[in-house]
């Protein structure tokens, strides 16, 4: 069969409302980078955006297998997957999906704080296993309230989470790469390490990619000790993962909250060992209110480039 020729190629996992919308737009839809890479010349050759939807690298190759792209519309905030660089000397223009997830995102990292110093896994599990008749009460947990939280990243989402734990009545410690304004307070510090040593709670809401790589290092991990806990809702990219591991198996560290793995969706067998740990299969936005004002916003920008205006979200 004739590849299916169009202005839009639709790459990922869309389905129902999402699905619908591009196809009304058009959109031919691929599976993923590979399929579209394999697709015939004409069908190639006919697309101008890819509404991107997938976590595999899209660097310069793919792109010169597509001669009149001009857009890659990412669903999601987080871009490092797409070569912006090797977009930018193409000309591609790069769009994203900011700030309709920041909601979403920030309640889980506080969920997961929570359930992690309230250790509320093992809780749900003393209940169902009938631990509590046979058992009695369970070990004490750790508060929250009173303790120190540092947000590491105090972008979109940073600042979301920040708000949220001072309202918990968490004292906040921030760091960024230059000081920014927050409620008096709160408190800048320069470097990740100096944050670790300053707090109880680490959670870490930076960008990934290259320049964020192994950002929280041993060094952060250490400063950080045997009583604090990492909550991690950016990029599995940006912690030293194997340090990390080798800290909360030999006590170093109290316990992680995790939404993003390297590797994801394989994740380290080492993390189903510990009990310390809250792990979630990267479910950040994963509400069908976030999703659907995510894939709405995706549209805008596909729609306003076809239509030549203004991009509502660019990054490039
Ligand atoms: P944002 O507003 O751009 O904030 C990003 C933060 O990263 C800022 O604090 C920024 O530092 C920092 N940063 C950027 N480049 C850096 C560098 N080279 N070195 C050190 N710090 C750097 O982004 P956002 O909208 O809050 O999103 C943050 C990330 O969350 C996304 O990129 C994505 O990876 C992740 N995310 C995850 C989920 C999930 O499902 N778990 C969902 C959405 C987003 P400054 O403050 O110094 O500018």
């Amino acid at each position: 069969m004739e590849d299916e020729m169009a202005d839009v190629a639709a790459v990922g996992g869309y389905e129902g409302e999402d699905r619908a919308a591009l196809e009304a737009m058009g959109a031919v839809f691929y599976d993923d980078l590979g399929a579209l890479g394999d697709a015939g010349e004409d069908a190639r050759g006919a697309v101008r955006v890819v509404a991107y939807k997938h976590h595999q690298p899209f660097d310069g190759e793919i792109m010169d297998r597509l001669p009149q792209l001009g857009l890659i519309a990412n669903n999601g905030v987080g871009y490092d997957a797409i070569d912006v660089d090797a977009a930018k000397a193409r000309g591609v223009r790069v769009t994203n999906t900011p700030d309709v997830l920041n909601d979403d995102v920030a309640d889980l990292a506080v969920a997961m704080l929570l359930m992690q110093a309230r250790d509320l896994c093992a809780g749900d599990a003393w209940v169902r296993q009938g631990k509590w008749a046979e058992e009695g009460a369970m070990p004490l947990a750790r508060k929250v309230a009173g303790k120190r939280a540092g947000i590491c990243g105090l972008g979109r989402i940073g600042r979301e989470i920040a708000d949220r734990l001072a309202a918990f009545k968490l004292e906040i410690h921030y760091h960024s790469r230059h000081e920014k304004e927050t409620p008096a307070g709160w408190t800048y510090h320069a470097d990740p390490v100096s944050l670790a040593g300053a707090v109880d709670f680490f959670v870490i809401a930076l960008v990934g990619g290259p320049d964020t790589e192994n950002y929280v290092d041993a060094g952060v991990i250490e400063a950080l000790g045997p009583e604090g806990v990492i909550v991690n809702i950016s990029r599995g990219t940006v912690i030293d993962e194997s340090a990390m591991l080798d800290a909360l198996e030999a006590g170093r560290l109290a316990g992680a909250g995790l939404d993003v793995f390297r590797g994801e969706p394989q994740v380290d067998a080492r993390f189903a060992r510990l009990g310390n740990v809250v792990l979630q299969p990267h479910v950040g936005s994963a509400t069908g209110e976030t999703r659907a004002a995510m894939g709405a916003l995706q549209r805008r920008n596909v729609a306003a480039f076809l239509a030549g205006e203004e991009l509502p979200t660019p990054v490039v």
